[in-house]
């Protein structure tokens, strides 16, 4: 079903104001926290009602489904910034700068590579975080806990990019918190002040832990297809 626009502003108001609630209660501020409306598999009228209602910061997971949304409402509001919380493959790179503000998934190096040499030669880099798979799952993209350090040398010292912070999604099933508790430990010890963490399930819990980044599509948005 799709929302209506009263429906839309609703849940961003709620949302943000269960952001600060939770922020206030780990001893931080509400404006301390960046809410990203991701609006994957969502079409772009979905989109216009949150825009509409003051949304500005956007999620999607994938290059090519965000070029088909992205590029006319990115012109119609030039102030959106647009987020990829999805894996990025490197010849994806040069499309993905084209449209994203901020990367939330670098996890190797040659990705890390082919991004400061994009950035390079156009002179603007993206907002740049290192994924980290911190339930050490198969099937997830992040650097492992234990390469982390060395792959946030290696992105900034071989390929010097300026990081902003570290990215998780908790294991399905897993409780959030020791995971977020292991991001912020080693943001912390590798001097880098930005979190993303939390989703729809989690992100009032990020928010507490510390969280300048929650990632939340389905309480917005209502669920996926
Ligand atoms: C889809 C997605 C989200 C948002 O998930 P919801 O549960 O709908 O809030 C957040 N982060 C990433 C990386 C995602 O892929």
């Amino acid at each position: 079903m799709t929302p209506t626009a009263s429906q839309i502003a609703a849940h961003l108001a709620e949302v943000r104001a269960r952001i600060d609630k939770a922020a206030r209660a780990g001893g931080r501020s509400g404006a301390d926290v960046t809410l990203i409306a991701v609006s994957k598999t969502h079409p772009a009228e979905v989109i216009e009602l949150a825009l509409a209602a003051g949304q500005r910061h956007f999620g999607e997971n994938r290059v090519q489904e965000a070029e088909a949304k992205w590029p006319a409402l990115k012109a119609k509001y030039p102030d959106v910034v647009l987020h990829l919380i999805g894996g990025l493959q490197t010849n994806k790179v040069k499309d993905a700068l084209s449209l994203f503000d901020v990367i939330h998934t670098i996890d190797r190096p040659r990705l890390a590579e082919a991004i400061a040499r994009h950035g390079a030669e156009t002179g603007a880099l993206p907002v740049c975080f290192v994924q980290v798979n911190t339930g050490e799952e198969d099937q997830k993209g992040g650097v492992m806990p234990l390469d982390t350090d060395a792959f946030v040398a290696e992105c900034r010292d071989v390929h010097g990019l300026t990081l902003a912070g570290l990215m998780c999604i908790p294991p399905v099933g897993d409780p959030p918190a020791p995971h977020f508790a292991l991001l912020k430990k080693f943001a912390r010890r590798n001097g880098l002040a930005g979190l993303s963490m939390g989703m729809s399930s989690d992100y009032e819990k990020a928010a507490e832990m510390g969280a300048t980044h929650v990632r939340v599509g389905s309480a917005i948005f209502g669920a996926r297809g």
